[in-house]
C-alpha cells in the first residue's frame, strides 16, 4: 500500500470512526422522540454497513480506502444521514394531515427532477422498522433511483463503486429534499437515507409495488431490474393514494429456474434456498460473506450485473412473457 493511502487510512480511522459512531447514536436516539413509531419484536437488526467498512479496513491491511468507497461519497453521504434526523426539527409544529391529488402530481414531479423513477406509497408496517431505530409516521413514500447499466456492466471495478455510490449519494440528497418540499407546503416530513436506512426497503418497496424481491435478495423492478437504489420519505399526509399493486410476483417463478447469481456470486453467498423465519422475513444472502468481498472488490454488484432483468427496459416484458407461456 502507497504512502498517501496508507497516511487516508489512518486519518479515516482517526475521524471517520468517531463520525460513524456519532451518526448511531443520532439514529437510535430517535426512539427518545414522543411520538416515534417503534420496532417490534419481530423486527429485523440492521447490519451496519458504514461502520463494518471500518472494521474491515482496520483488521486487513491489503485492503485500500478507494477499495471500499469513494472518500468524497462516503462524507456527503454521512453528513445528509445526520441531515435527515437534524432537520426533523424543522417540522412544522401543527402539520397538515391531507394532501389534493395536484399536490402529490407536483410531489411527484419535483422527485422526479432529481431523477426519482419510480415513486410509490405505502403503509409502513412497524415490523420492517430496524430494531434500536424509529420513524415519525407510517404514511412511506418509496423513492427509487435507477444506477447506471454501463456501468454495471463493468462490476467488479473502481467505476462501479462510484458510480453505485453516487447513486446512494444523490438519493439520500434527494430524499432530504423531497422532506424539505413537504415542510415549505405545511406537512411534517422524515427522510430516510438509502444507506443506513432505518427500515427494511426492499420487503416495504415490495408491497408498494414497485417491484418484486429476486433470489439475490434486491428489488426486481419493470423498468430497471435491479439496477436501483431505495430509500424513503415519511410524512404526516394520511391520505396518500395507496392504490392497487401491480403483482410482480411472478418474479419469484423465473428466479426458481434461473438461478444465474447463485452461480456466479463470487464469494458463494447467494442462498439456494431462501431461509424463512419465524417472523415471516426471508434471508436470501449470507451477509458476511457478501460484505467481506464486496469490502475487497469495489462493492462487487456481479448479482446486478449477471440478472437477466438488469439487461433493458424490455427485460421485464419479455422475461414474464416466457414465464407465463412457459416458452
Ligand atoms: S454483491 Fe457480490 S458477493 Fe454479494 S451477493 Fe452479490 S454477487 Fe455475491
Ligand atoms: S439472476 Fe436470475 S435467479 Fe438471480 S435474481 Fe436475477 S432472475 Fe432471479
Amino acid at each position: 500500500m502507497g504512502i498517501k493511502h496508507a497516511l487516508m487510512k489512518v486519518l479515516m480511522m482517526r475521524f471517520g470512526v468517531p463520525r460513524v459512531i456519532r451518526m448511531l447514536k443520532k439514529q437510535t436516539a430517535l426512539q427518545e422522540v414522543p411520538g416515534i413509531l417503534k420496532p417490534t419484536q419481530r423486527s429485523p437488526t440492521r447490519f451496519e454497513i458504514p461502520l463494518e467498512m471500518m472494521k474491515l479496513l482496520q483488521e486487513r491491511d491489503d485492503i485500500e480506502i478507494r477499495q471500499m468507497f469513494p472518500v468524497r461519497r462516503l462524507l456527503s453521504v454521512m453528513k445528509n444521514i445526520h441531515k435527515s434526523v437534524d432537520s426533523i426539527s424543522e417540522n412544522p409544529q401543527m402539520p397538515s394531515a391531507t394532501a389534493s391529488s395536484e399536490f402529490l402530481s407536483q410531489l411527484r414531479e419535483y422527485a422526479q427532477s432529481f431523477g426519482v423513477y419510480p415513486l410509490e406509497f405505502v403503509k409502513l408496517p412497524h415490523d420492517l422498522i430496524f430494531d434500536k431505530f424509529g420513524v415519525l409516521f407510517d404514511n412511506a413514500i418509496i423513492l427509487a433511483m435507477e444506477m447506471s447499466k454501463k456501468k454495471i456492466d463493468k462490476a467488479p471495478s473502481q467505476e462501479t463503486l462510484n458510480m453505485v455510490f453516487g447513486t446512494y449519494d444523490e438519493l439520500g440528497i434527494t430524499a432530504n429534499n423531497v422532506a424539505h418540499f413537504l415542510r415549505e407546503h405545511g406537512y411534517a416530513a422524515q427522510a430516510d437515507h438509502p444507506l443506513g436506512g432505518l427500515v427494511l426497503f426492499p420487503p416495504l418497496a415490495q408491497m408498494a409495488g414497485i417491484g418484486w424481491i429476486g433470489k439475490h435478495g434486491l428489488l426486481i423492478t419493470p423498468q430497471f431490474g435491479p439496477r436501483v437504489r431505495l430509500a424513503a420519505v415519511y410524512t404526516s399526509i394520511e391520505n396518500l393514494p395507496y392504490a392497487a399493486k401491480t403483482d410482480h410476483s411472478w418474479i419469484e417463478e423465473y428466479c426458481r429456474k434461473c438461478g444465474l447469481c447463485i452461480k456466479q456470486c463470487p464469494a458463494h453467498a447467494i442462498l439456494e434456498e431462501s431461509v424463512i423465519h419465524n417472523t415471516g422475513r426471508v434471508t436470501n444472502i449470507k451477509q458476511q460473506e457478501c460484505f467481506e468481498y464486496f469490502g475487497q472488490y469495489y462493492g462487487c454488484s456481479v448479482c446486478i450485473k449477471v440478472c437477466p432483468f438488469s439487461e433493458s427496459m424490455y427485460a421485464y416484458e419479455r422475461l414474464k412473457a416466457v414465464t407465463e407461456n412457459k416458452l
